[in-house]
């Protein structure tokens, strides 16, 4: 673990070169939805106890910003549209001035926060979507309406936003959804993005993950049944490895298992009851309720000890899968 200092702040980069840029911000552990991947049972997760108040969630982005060197944040959940305190979150978050901020979202209320978001000045925004067909959108989510979902995109881009799908791709689950949501994204000019099924949560004791993960070999091959493509030059941190179909959009996969991406990641999350995660294998986290109450400076020299600890806790090469339920972290 080493410092540098850049722009006058000392930021904590280890021996991979890695420091945390990216910040995903859990508003609410609660979810409308109860999908299969990523709850047993039907059973939806409920709000934590003690979860943040918005303007906690702010200051705490405002203290990981000034160090860490914080660039990019995303809001999400559960789902983050759930949570009372969206409205106001969202704003202070927009006023901390960063150049990238977005949210990721099942966008089943998205049309009743459409406006604000536009308002917000947000630039793009993530909308989980794993089928076109009605029936099976139940299956998976147990809950929602498919038509909500695409009504709640039209109205994002309407407002300027530019707009990515996550799938995620499953054998005999939704394997078939791969072409369908494909064309339907290309027509729209939106990027979608197979997100390999990760094994998490209750999926680590159960056989379904073996029998439906779908591979993004067998993703790309399905691809290749319709589409020519070429694989494009992805970014340092990215985590999705991004194809290009020649006159007609991209397309890109995260492929956590296939193509791991650990040892470019410089996510950092923040859990809606304060606590802070440096790795999604890892269940170690530390919370910060306490130290937010702080003056600045002190609170800054306590953070960096959080940090210390949370960058320590990444993975050298592939995700190993943790019982940790995603959507409490924020996926
Ligand atoms: N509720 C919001 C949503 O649906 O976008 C945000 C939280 S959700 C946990 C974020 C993303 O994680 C979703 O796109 C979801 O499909 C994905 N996800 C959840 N569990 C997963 C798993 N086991 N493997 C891969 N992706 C998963």
């Amino acid at each position: 673990m080493q410092e540098i200092d850049k722009d006058k702040q000392h930021l904590i980069v280890d021996r991979l070169g890695r420091r945390f840029r990216n910040l995903r911000l859990s508003l609410t552990a609660a979810c409308n939805y109860a999908c299969t991947y990523c709850v047993p049972d039907g059973k939806r997760l409920q709000a934590a106890a003690y979860e943040l108040s918005g303007e906690e969630i702010v200051r705490a982005t405002r203290l990981l910003i000034d160090t860490a060197g914080i660039d990019k944040v995303r809001i999400t959940g559960g789902e983050p549209l759930l949570s009372p305190k969206f409205p106001e979150t969202l704003q202070g978050i927009m006023d901390l001035g960063l150049s990238d901020v977005s949210l990721t979202t099942n966008a089943q209320l998205l049309p009743r926060y459409a406006e604000a978001i536009i308002e917000s000045g947000m630039r793009r925004i993530n909308v989980s979507l794993d089928t076109l067909d009605r029936e099976r959108f139940r299956e998976i989510a147990r809950s929602g309406d498919l038509n909500t979902v695409l009504h709640g995109i039209e109205l994002m881009q309407a407002g300027g936003l530019a707009v990515k799908i996550n799938m995620v791709p499953m054998k005999h689950v939704n394997d078939d959804q791969i072409l369908p949501l494909l064309e339907y994204s290309l027509e729209r000019n939106i990027e979608l993005r197979f997100i390999e099924l990760m094994n998490m949560g209750h999926l680590q004791a159960s056989p379904s993950y073996g029998r439906e993960f779908f591979s993004m070999e067998e993703i790309l091959d399905r691809i290749a049944s319709r589409y020519a493509f070429c694989r494009t030059d992805a970014p340092f941190d990215s985590t999705a490895v991004r194809y290009d179909i020649a006159g007609s959009g991209v397309f890109g996969v995260i492929a956590n298992e296939s193509e791991p991406f650990c040892r470019n990641c410089t996510r950092l999350r923040l859990s809606s009851n304060g606590a802070i995660y440096g790795c999604l294998s890892s269940a170690r986290s530390s919370n910060i309720r306490d130290l937010l109450a702080l003056p600045d400076d002190e609170a800054k020299a306590a953070l960096q000890e959080v940090l210390l600890g949370a960058l320590a806790d990444k993975q050298d090469e592939n995700f190993q899968g943790e019982v940790t339920v995603m959507k409490f972290i924020g996926g």
